[in-house]
């Protein structure tokens, strides 16, 4: 690991987690000091622990965890989320061995830093963490399914593919209002416009709305239409939206960033729950590799993979992954047969039509038989969908 890269964001994983424990350090020394004592520490020299406070801890816990860390010769790094309060203790941790810093007031867990995420790993939270959303669960034994058009073209268009996807047992209606293109002259979705589009046809069909977040200054505007935030690849890694949607509450699918690892995938979940919002759903979509057949190369892998290291749901979208709705079917009756929690699925009444993303996006007709194929291959794992 290099020294340097304090400042970088691309750096690798573990300089992800070391920012977030000197972020809102506590004082200690220049920050230039802090970093590489941090650093330090990461190349196995010291093992940080941290402790995580319960959410309704008092101010005088807190002083009274860091007075007893600095009176075993630790140093303490505060992080701040709204709701959650993490305190990383830095030095020979083997002093902490017999402290039973667990029975402090306000203390809910102590974890050695075996890995560079803490609150989405398994190591935190056994149990699959179940994320509820107007009484649907997702994460449980139940496979969901999130369908709809890439991105929300006109009120009308959109409710004829709700009111197709919405017989084939689908709860969640996906589409954009703000789209992240390539190209700056591409259909940028209707903004406002669009979320009110989404909005309406949730109350003329019961569908609960996803839709993507892309600037910080839109969360209060998105949130007030949504049922569910999606992150998009490109902005997997953009901390501050991430910080921005770790203070809210809200369920949000994040999406794997095309050229991020697991690791990194996962270290941009942190950042969220390190806010406090823990209703993170991981959505595999496909990463850049050389092949171009595909538009991304769908890492399967990646799902029992997650479903080992962390306790968030993990979903796939095979349409972005593959980028051709011929080989959509194939990929989301392999994602069950993964693992997954759910799928990402664009659909359009006609797709030669479409605004964006047509060459990837479902009939009706192809997506109904995709799903019962899906079924069989569900109740072959054991699940519903
Ligand atoms: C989308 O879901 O339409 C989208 C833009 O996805 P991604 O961020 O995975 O490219
Ligand atoms: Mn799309």
């Amino acid at each position: 690991m290099s020294h340097g890269k304090a400042g970088c964001s691309d750096s690798g994983a573990e300089d992800g987690a070391n920012r977030m424990f000197v972020r809102r350090g506590c004082g200690m020394g220049s920050p230039s000091r802090q970093w590489s004592e941090f650093y330090r520490t990461a190349e196995g020299v010291e093992k940080p622990m941290i402790i995580v406070l319960k959410p309704n801890h008092e101010e005088e816990d807190l002083h009274k965890i860091v007075r007893r860390l600095e009176d075993l010769g630790l140093r303490a790094h505060i992080s701040k989320g709204e709701q959650r309060t993490i305190v990383g203790a830095i030095g020979d941790e083997r002093v902490l061995r017999d402290v039973p810093m667990e029975s402090f007031p306000g203390v809910e867990s102590v974890l050695p830093i075996l890995k560079p995420y803490k609150l989405v790993s398994r190591e935190f939270k056994r149990e699959n963490t179940i994320i509820q959303v107007n009484g649907i669960q997702i994460g449980g034994s139940h496979i969901h399914v999130f369908a709809g058009p890439c991105a929300v073209e006109s009120r009308e268009v959109l409710e004829e593919i709700a009111e197709a996807v919405a017989p084939a047992g689908v709860h969640f209606l996906r589409g954009g209002a703000f789209k992240p293109r390539t190209s700056p002259y591409s259909f940028q979705g209707w903004g406002e416009k669009g979320l009110k589009f989404l909005a309406g046809v949730r109350e003329r069909t019961g569908l609960l709305v996803v839709t993507e977040l892309m600037d910080p200054r839109d969360t209060v505007l998105v949130c007030k239409y949504a049922d569910v935030i999606q992150i998009g690849t490109r902005n997997m890694a953009n901390f501050r939206l991430l910080t921005e949607v770790g203070n809210i509450d809200k369920p949000v699918i994040l999406k794997r960033g095309m050229c991020a690892t697991v690791t990194e995938f996962l270290m941009s979940a942190e950042y969220i729950l390190a806010q406090g919002n823990d209703k993170v759903i991981l959505c595999e979509r496909g990463i850049r590799t050389f092949e171009n057949e595909t538009r991304n190369t769908l890492d399967l892998s990646a799902v029992p993979l997650l479903k080992q290291l962390t306790h968030l749901p993990v979903i796939v979208d095979p349409s972005h992954a593959v980028g051709r709705a011929d080989l959509v079917p194939a990929m989301a009756k392999a994602s069950i047969a993964a693992g997954a929690d759910g799928l990402l699925i664009e659909v359009h009444v006609r797709p030669e039509e479409a605004l964006s993303d047509g060459p990837q996006s479902l009939r009706p007709q192809v997506f109904y038989k995709m799903m019962d194929e899906c079924r069989l291959i569900a109740e072959a794992v054991g699940r519903t969908l």
